[in-house]
Protein backbone atom coordinates (compact mmCIF):
# COMPACT_ATOMS: atom_id res chain seq x y z
CA UNK A 1 0.00 0.00 0.00
CA UNK A 2 1.74 3.15 -1.42
CA UNK A 3 1.05 5.96 1.52
CA UNK A 4 -0.26 9.10 -0.35
CA UNK A 5 -0.08 12.25 1.69
CA UNK A 6 -2.90 13.69 0.33
CA UNK A 7 -5.24 16.53 2.01
CA UNK A 8 -8.70 16.42 2.41
CA UNK A 9 -8.85 19.12 0.11
CA UNK A 10 -7.70 17.11 -2.50
CA UNK A 11 -10.07 14.28 -1.31
CA UNK A 12 -12.96 16.76 -1.85
CA UNK A 13 -15.15 17.21 -5.14
CA UNK A 14 -15.18 20.72 -6.07
CA UNK A 15 -18.70 20.64 -6.82
CA UNK A 16 -20.00 18.41 -3.72
CA UNK A 17 -17.60 19.69 -1.90
CA UNK A 18 -17.63 16.45 0.18
CA UNK A 19 -14.72 13.56 0.05
CA UNK A 20 -14.65 11.84 -2.80
CA UNK A 21 -17.20 8.70 -2.65
CA UNK A 22 -16.40 7.52 -6.45
CA UNK A 23 -13.80 10.08 -7.44
CA UNK A 24 -13.37 10.17 -11.53
CA UNK A 25 -9.94 11.61 -12.50
CA UNK A 26 -10.49 13.49 -15.52
CA UNK A 27 -8.16 14.16 -18.71
CA UNK A 28 -7.67 17.82 -17.43
CA UNK A 29 -6.69 16.05 -14.31
CA UNK A 30 -9.15 17.31 -11.99
CA UNK A 31 -11.42 15.21 -10.29
CA UNK A 32 -14.78 15.04 -9.25
CA UNK A 33 -17.71 12.71 -8.03
CA UNK A 34 -18.53 10.28 -10.99
CA UNK A 35 -22.25 11.43 -9.86
CA UNK A 36 -21.53 15.21 -9.85
CA UNK A 37 -19.80 14.89 -13.42
CA UNK A 38 -22.78 13.12 -14.73
CA UNK A 39 -25.27 15.78 -13.03
CA UNK A 40 -23.21 18.53 -14.38
CA UNK A 41 -23.18 16.93 -17.71
CA UNK A 42 -26.52 16.52 -18.07
CA UNK A 43 -27.09 20.16 -16.64
CA UNK A 44 -24.82 21.41 -19.70
CA UNK A 45 -25.34 19.05 -22.31
CA UNK A 46 -21.83 19.07 -23.07
CA UNK A 47 -18.94 16.86 -21.34
CA UNK A 48 -16.31 19.65 -19.98
CA UNK A 49 -14.75 19.43 -17.03
CA UNK A 50 -17.12 21.27 -13.76
CA UNK A 51 -13.52 22.83 -12.15
CA UNK A 52 -11.49 24.37 -15.75
CA UNK A 53 -14.47 23.95 -18.30
CA UNK A 54 -12.13 21.91 -20.60
CA UNK A 55 -13.83 19.51 -22.88
CA UNK A 56 -13.35 15.83 -21.96
CA UNK A 57 -13.77 13.65 -24.23
CA UNK A 58 -14.02 10.79 -21.62
CA UNK A 59 -13.26 10.71 -18.46
CA UNK A 60 -10.78 8.31 -17.08
CA UNK A 61 -11.91 4.94 -15.27
CA UNK A 62 -13.04 5.97 -11.53
CA UNK A 63 -9.52 6.43 -9.19
CA UNK A 64 -9.83 4.39 -6.25
CA UNK A 65 -6.87 4.36 -3.33
CA UNK A 66 -6.60 8.28 -3.40
CA UNK A 67 -6.22 7.71 0.43
CA UNK A 68 -8.94 6.81 2.76
CA UNK A 69 -12.43 6.83 2.71
CA UNK A 70 -12.66 4.13 0.16
CA UNK A 71 -15.76 1.71 1.37
CA UNK A 72 -14.53 -1.60 0.91
ZN1 LIG B 1 -19.19 15.72 -5.82
ZN1 LIG C 1 -10.48 20.37 -15.25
Amino acid sequence: MASLHVSAEELSCPVCCEIFKTPVLLSCSHSVCKECLHQFWRTKKTQECPVCRRRSSKPKPPVYGLGTGCTD
